[in-house]
């Protein structure tokens, strides 16, 4: 028995190989997405425990947020963009949860979050949702889930309108294109609580600002920001 196991787990890895995401190795345990030393290597920020870090104060004069930090630096070429190109690019959903687990880990470290209520993904065009077959916020916070107990609200909010590419805008026009976007749906399941809006990168934040824009209309509703990347 014993040997016919081993024989179908050498088939199996054989078939289905198993290796690190990151650089190819075949060292890594079947529920790990990365090996040891390439988990070791991402760049940590410790902004969760760090009140006034550069995400929280990017959103000072735009958003009222109760704190927000991203885990890793995100740069060009980078572990961490290969990472969250597999993500949003080439299907890998559990990419998506690994990372949301390593997210909440640096979370607990500071204990800056430990009042949040529920998780709410930003919610993704639904036309590219549908491209991509799901929304990467929504795995990280599965990943989050499986390190801290709170509930995953995916349809609190909904992205109403697809609105074209963003890039080559500037923060008024992104603002201004971003405005009516985001509709909540329960707001009764949302007042008087201390949600974590999570997301992937954060880069200039303004959907990150537009949905949390909405979603502290809710009366006594507090808003936290997580992600796993901020780029410089
Ligand atoms: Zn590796």
């Amino acid at each position: 028995m014993g040997l016919l196991k081993e024989w179908t787990n050498d088939f199996l890895h054989l078939v289905f190989p198993h290796n690190c995401t990151g650089c190819g190795s075949d060292i890594v345990s079947d529920d790990q997405q990365l090996c040891l030393r390439c988990t070791n290597s991402l760049p940590v920020t410790n902004f969760f425990n760090q009140p006034g870090n550069p995400v929280e104060t990017s959103f000072y004069g735009r958003i009222p947020v109760r704190n927000a930090a991203a885990a890793y630096y995100f740069t060009k070429d980078s572990l961490i963009q290969h990472l969250i190109f597999q993500l949003k690019y080439r299907g890998n959903k559990q990419i998506g949860a690994y990372m949301g687990r390593l997210l909440a880990n640096e979370m607990i470290v500071g204990n800056r979050f430990n009042d949040v209520d529920l998780l709410i993904p930003l919610p993704l065009n639904p036309k590219r949702e549908l491209k991509r077959g799901y929304n990467q916020a929504t795995q990280i916070c599965l990943g989050i889930q499986t390190v801290l107990d709170k509930p995953l609200l995916e349809k609190a909010v909904v992205r109403k309108v697809y609105t074209e590419t963003q890039t080559h805008m500037g923060r008024i026009n992104r603002w201004q294109n971003m405005d009516g976007v985001f509709a909540v749906n329960s707001p009764e399941l949302l007042q008087g609580k201390h949600i974590l809006l999570v997301d992937d990168v954060v880069t200039t934040g303004a959907t990150l600002e537009a949905c949390a824009m909405e979603l502290l209309k809710i009366p006594q509703t507090t808003v936290s920001i997580a992600t796993i990347a901020y780029t410089l």
